[in-house]
């Protein structure tokens, strides 16, 4: 290894000079927090470029990436056909604000594929997706609260963010400074996996509830299982109190099955919220749900939803091209044996590190805590913090790139190998005497 300085920044000279000048002029040098590498320390690598499942930085170091950015990569860095087609797409103008055909065709897609769609509305990000549908909700049931789980991140909009009060069943204050009371007041915040809190909550407050909204894999806070039946009471209870289910599915949506979550474990919602993979790449996010409930959007009904840049050419382009890759190629089933196989490979390594390994799917999680997986947030222990700033750093060394907090899930793509996999323990095995 070259130029390894006495710390544990590994970062070289081009991603230090270019995060000096950045924290001049964006606030910590990041335009999402997670980025700044405050939870593992270091400076952040600034990437240039990527080509299926490795990146490269600004210093020309090349990385083997388990984060693809989140989610959205789902066919790798770069996939040819995607980017050919955007080419072509862009090559006839960026954005017209009217109404174009790639937005019917992914509409059409998304409609077919996902439980009980009837009709979808696109934005440009997963936050403005979970925001627009809680706003449907609210406007087809007339009423004005909604419920929240703990552990569960459906963007930054201020009536999510909040936190539990500290009654039994009271609504939440704001977990970020920014956000008036009365935005949270609205929010009730339950813990996961608690069937009696959530018959409480419903038992004294079910008529005022417009809608419950959850992540069904809940994958940004650890992943955090469900059981089944605890989705399946939240539909029951949600339909006996005439309140929608939302399901969350940015993360989970067109990647745990063809269609997400729902899909998956066979529980459908009224409304789902889209982002991530739908985009290819590009910002794109999508809520819908029966033509009913969408209804009430404007022009057809009272509830005003809007956006310049929504369902443009290019971005829809990428989503669509994305789909169809993934449907040629069976993408899921593939994504299964590439997950199964890492869990395989991880599992031991996992243990003897005093944790487990949680995987759904191409999504898996670093446990750093003993025991059973979690299924709540107040289960994971916070000391899952320190040892795994060790254990990113000596990756990062490595050339593999997992996420920057231990609270981050890990992402497959299509364009993971065994190789990949092969490569990926051995390093957490290298790592594992680092810590
Ligand atoms: C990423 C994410 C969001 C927010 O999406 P953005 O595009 O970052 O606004 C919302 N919900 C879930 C489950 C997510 O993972």
């Amino acid at each position: 290894m070259t130029e390894v300085s006495q710390s544990t920044d590994y970062a070289g000279q081009r991603s230090q000079e270019l995060y000096g000048r950045a924290q001049r002029v964006i606030p910590a040098g990041v335009s999402s927090p997670v980025r700044a590498f405050r939870a593992v320390g270091g400076t952040p690598i600034y990437l240039e470029s990527g080509r299926g499942s490795t990146i490269t930085d600004a210093d020309g170091r090349s990385y083997l990436d388990f984060v693809m950015s989140w989610g959205p990569l789902i066919l790798g860095h770069a996939h040819p056909e995607v980017i050919e087609r955007v080419r072509a797409a862009a090559a006839d103008g960026l954005t017209f604000g009217t109404p174009c055909a790639p937005e019917v065709e992914l509409a059409e897609r998304i409609v077919d594929l996902y439980p009980g769609l009837e009709q979808v509305r696109f934005v440009s990000s997963g936050t403005e997706a979970t925001m627009s549908a809680l706003r449907v909700a609210r406007a087809a049931t007339g009423r004005d609260r909604i419920v929240k789980f703990s552990g569960c991140y459906h963007g930054h909009s201020d009536q999510l963010l909040v936190a539990a009060g500290s009654g039994l069943v009271t609504f939440g204050e704001p977990s970020s400074a920014g956000v008036p009371d009365a935005f949270t007041s609205q929010t009730a915040v339950l813990p996961l996996d608690d069937d009696a809190a959530l018959e409480a909550l419903f038992n004294e407050c079910g008529r005022d509830i417009a809608a419950v909204i959850i992540e069904p894999i809940p994958a940004n806070n650890g992943l955090l299982i469900q059981r089944t039946a605890f989705l399946q009471r939240l539909r029951e209870i949600t339909r006996q109190h005439g309140s929608l289910l939302i399901f969350d599915e940015v993360i989970t949506g067109f990647r745990v099955a063809p269609g997400g979550a729902a899909d998956l474990l066979g529980v459908t919602p009224d409304l789902a919220a889209f982002g991530k993979v739908i985009g290819g790449g590009m910002p794109v996010g999508a809520f819908g749900g029966s033509a009913e409930v969408m209804s009430v959007l404007a022009p057809l009904g009272p509830a005003y939803q809007a956006g310049t840049l929504s369902g443009n050419p290019v971005a829809m382009t990428a989503g669509l091209a994305t789909l169809d890759v993934m449907e040629r190629e069976h993408a899921w089933k593939q994504l299964e044996a590439l997950g199964s196989d890492l869990e395989q490979r991880l599992s031991p390594i996992a243990a003897e590190m005093g944790g487990s390994l949680v995987r759904q799917g191409s999504l898996f999680w670093l446990n750093l805590a003993p025991g059973e997986a979690p299924r709540t947030a107040e289960a994971i222990p916070d000391t899952i913090a320190e040892p795994y700033k060790a254990i990113f750093q000596s990756l990062l060394q490595q050339g593999v790139y997992l996420a920057p907090s231990a609270y981050e899930v890990g992402f497959l793509s299509l364009a993971h190998e065994t190789a990949d996999i092969e490569r990926l323990a051995q390093s957490l095995n290298a790592a594992r005497d680092s810590i």
